[in-house]
This record gives C-alpha cells, structure tokens and sequence, in this order.
C-alpha cells in the first residue's frame, strides 16, 4: 500500500503519518520524489483499511493498495517517477535512468590478462563507452571450463579502472566474495544463474552499490522482479535490471531468445532502470550490433556489450564478442540513432552526411 503526500507537506507531518502505521508487522518507508513524498507500506497490509489511514492527515492526498507481488520495484511505489542509479566512476557520475543518455558497459566476458584487460578499456573508453565489465568469478556449465581468474583477475580490473577511470562491472557469485568483489566493482553483477539465489541477493541490501541483476535463463518477468524485491527488501535501493535473453525451442541459431518486449513491458510494472544485453541474448556477434540498435529502439536505458580483443582466442564466449573495432562502429550508430528514440546521445560526435553514416553501417556489419 502507498499512502501519496500533498505537495509541500510540512516535514513534521510526514513523520506523524509514519508513526501511526507504523506497527510490528508494517514498516513504512519514506520515498522522496521530485514533487512528492510517498510512504510505502510493506508487511501485512491485507488488513489495513485504506479509508482509515485518509483519515489520518488532511496532507494525505490519496492510499492505494499495489497489488502486484513485488512493492517496493513496483511503479506505484513511486508513484510512477523512475529510479535513477547513479555510479561513482573515477572518470564522474554514470547515471542509469530513463531521463538520461544510454549507458554503455563493454568488455571481455571474462578477464584474461592484464594486457587484454587495459587495453580493451582503453578502447571501450575511446569509442564512448563508460563502464568497463570483465568477470573474474565466472558461472561455466562445465567444470572443466575455464573459471575465470579470481581475486588476481579483480587486481587486473582495479589496474584497468585506474588507468583509465572507468567504472567497472564484475560478477559475484559466492557471498564469501562479496567484499572483496565490493572494493573492485562499480556495479556488482549477479549473473542469470543466480537470479534466484536468495540468500545471495539478501547479502547485497547490507551494501549500497549497484547491482545489475540479469535475468534468469527461464525466469519470468514476475520472477525477476521478484529477485529485485529480495534486494530492494534488504536495504540496497540500487537496482538495475539486465535482459540477457531467455531460453525458448530454438537454440540452433541463436543461444538464447533476447526478450526485447520485456523493456516496455517493464516500462509499465518497476520504476528500476533497464540494460539489454544482446551478447549473451543472441550469442553471436554477427547479431548483436541489429539487437543493440533494436534494444535503444525498445527503450533501454543502457546497452551491455562483450568486445574482446581476438574474439577467436578468447577464453570463453568469443563467438558473441565484438571486436573494438565493431564496438566503436555500433557506439557511433547508436548515438546517431538515440535521438531518434528520445534519448539525448553520448558525448561522442554525431556522423554527419550520408558519407558517415554508409562508412558506419558497413562497419558495424563486418
Ligand atoms: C556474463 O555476463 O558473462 C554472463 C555469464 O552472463 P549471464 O549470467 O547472463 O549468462
Ligand atoms: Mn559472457
């Protein structure tokens, strides 16, 4: 349930309201918005009367029940206002959010070595991009695949970032990591095989950093929201959500189905940010620029992207990694087209003339 403040409530009475429900099976949470102040009430709100609570303050504009499962990622939580996750990066603010530019994360799938790791962020810095991933702990399906390098590859990312100041994305898959984990990345990644980790994701609200919680192989869109609600539940407001594709009948020429109708989907259910990862959802490079471009398209507020150095010689998913070379390529595109799409572009220069743009497309499609 929500109870949604006038504008201009004096402070006092906000807390007065607050008081009163608050009781041993309700906790109210005081969500400030642009215009607004919300108190969102998460417990057992099946027996509390909403015309009762109206009654208890002449500021109190309107109660509505939410009835979706998940509350606090739920829109009505903030009364429709969007979230926006901001991210401390050496090189400035990243913010992810619907009434900023595209955000974009690049880099290798996992970290190989400290030449190919500074290097691709030099690169992914040059082409525009503002946050470098790399997984050091990483979720194989065999055992006998290679697992990443651990705490050395977090090292390598920590030189990376400092060499070029951005933000970086890394992977958490065992609690026990989470500090050390915490002190490389920007954004912690919780990966789609553990969506539905709950003890994992309850560890996460006792820190304040990003999570970017990707989407579960064959987790509905409830499910997922769900899995945001457990860290949202435990105290961590920093949530963002990343489509990865999902599994569906036909894996021959895709790896996953990219669920692109999940962003205005989303759109009308969370106020949470939202990346595309058409990486990992289409699982070839060759479809990831159309996919990346279709993602901006659909409304994403920050795109996901593998780039690898030698994609052929990578230690795990190659065949989807980009070159920097096609990275750079898509990044133009995409800020030529994002304005398109209402979304201011990066800093990058926009191509100007036919010229450009042919040069571009070509690229991207190499
Ligand atoms: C990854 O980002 O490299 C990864 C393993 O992703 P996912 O969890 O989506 O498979
Ligand atoms: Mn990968």
């Amino acid at each position: 349930m929500i109870v949604v403040m006038k504008i201009d409530t004096p402070d006092l009475e906000i807390q007065k309201v607050i008081e009163e429900v608050q009781s041993d099976n309700i906790t109210p949470e005081k969500i400030i918005g642009e215009h607004k102040v919300i108190i969102g009430l998460v417990g057992d709100t099946a027996t509390l009367n909403p015309e009762q609570i109206q009654q208890l303050s002449p500021f109190i504009e309107k109660v509505m029940k939410v009835d979706k499962p998940f509350k606090r990622a739920s829109l009505e939580f903030r009364h429709g206002e969007p979230t926006e996750v901001l991210v401390s990066t050496p090189n400035g603010v990243v913010i992810f959010g619907q009434n900023h530019p595209i955000v974009s994360i690049a880099g290798p799938c996992s970290v190989e070595n400290e030449e190919m790791i500074v290097e691709t962020a030099r690169q992914v810095k040059a082409a525009g991009g503002q946050l470098l991933r790399g997984g050091a702990y990483k979720p194989r399906t065999s055992p006998y695949a290679f697992q990443g390098h651990g705490e050395s590859a977090l090292a390598l990312l920590a030189k990376a970032r400092e060499v070029t100041g951005l933000g970086i994305v890394t992977e958490l898959m065992d609690p026990a990591d989470l500090a050390k984990v915490a002190e490389v990345a920007d954004i912690i990644q919780i990966g789609a095989r553990n969506m539905q980790n709950f003890s994992l994701l309850k560890q996460l609200g006792a820190i304040n950093k990003p999570v970017l919680l990707k989407r579960g192989m064959a987790a509905t869109i409830e499910d997922w929201l769900m899995a945001a609600e457990y860290i949202l539940a435990s105290g961590n407001p920093n949530v963002i959500l990343c489509e990865r594709g999902i599994r569906t009948f036909d894996r021959k020429y895709t790896r996953n189905t990219l669920d692109l109708a999940a962003v205005p989907v989303l759109r009308t259910l969370t106020h949470l940010p939202i990346v595309v990862d058409p990486s990992h959802g289409t699982g070839k490079a060759e479809y990831v620029p159309t996919m990346a471009k279709a993602a901006v398209a659909a409304g994403t507020d920050s795109l996901m992207i593998e780039v690898h150095p030698n994609p052929a010689k990578a230690l795990s998913d190659g065949p989807q990694s980009l070159t920097p070379e096609q990275y750079k390529a898509l990044m133009q595109e995409i800020a030529f087209i994002s304005p398109v799409f209402g979304r201011q572009s990066q800093k990058l220069p926009l191509p100007t003339g036919v010229v450009d743009l042919k040069i571009h497309k070509t690229a991207s499609t190499v």
